[in-house]
């Protein structure tokens, strides 16, 4: 069971950012984040997601949030935890527990694979680039 399409909290949400290396402040809005397969090819060798966007001047590139098989599982259940949320009690208690917890092992595992694979070289196969992976705050 799945409800459709992901959606960012708020509406038309945006951020402010400055570019550590040109100083250029720009706004990030949802369509700016972008998302795609990185190969990690140092210490723990894996394909991760990756969701990042560019400096619109230099073009550097801000890493901020990674997805794998496991976050992607976590994801789901999320969502199929939410779509119970408005039903009666107790199927509501139920469902808000489990929310809580899933969301808790979401941050927690996100957390773990940020710290793991912090300051390891990924490489995008596409365009044959390799970064040094560092999440932004
Ligand atoms: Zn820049």
């Amino acid at each position: 069971m799945k409800k459709n399409n992901g959606k960012m909290s708020g509406h038309s949400m945006s951020i402010e950012a400055k570019c550590e290396a040109c100083q250029e402040i720009f706004l990030i809005r949802k369509n700016d984040l972008r998302s795609k397969c990185f190969e990690v090819v140092s210490l723990h060798p894996a394909e991760i997601e990756l969701l990042y966007y560019d400096c619109p001047v230099c073009r550097k590139r801000y890493f901020v949030q990674v997805k794998d098989d496991r976050t992607k599982e976590l994801f789901n259940d999320l969502e199929e935890a939410s779509t119970f949320l408005g039903c009666r009690e107790p199927g509501k208690t139920e469902a808000k527990a489990k929310f809580d917890k899933t969301r808790k092992e979401l941050s927690r595992y996100r957390d773990m694979l940020k710290a793991m694979h912090e300051g390891s070289l990924v490489r995008d196969n596409e365009n044959d680039c390799s970064y040094e992976l560092r999440f932004t705050k």
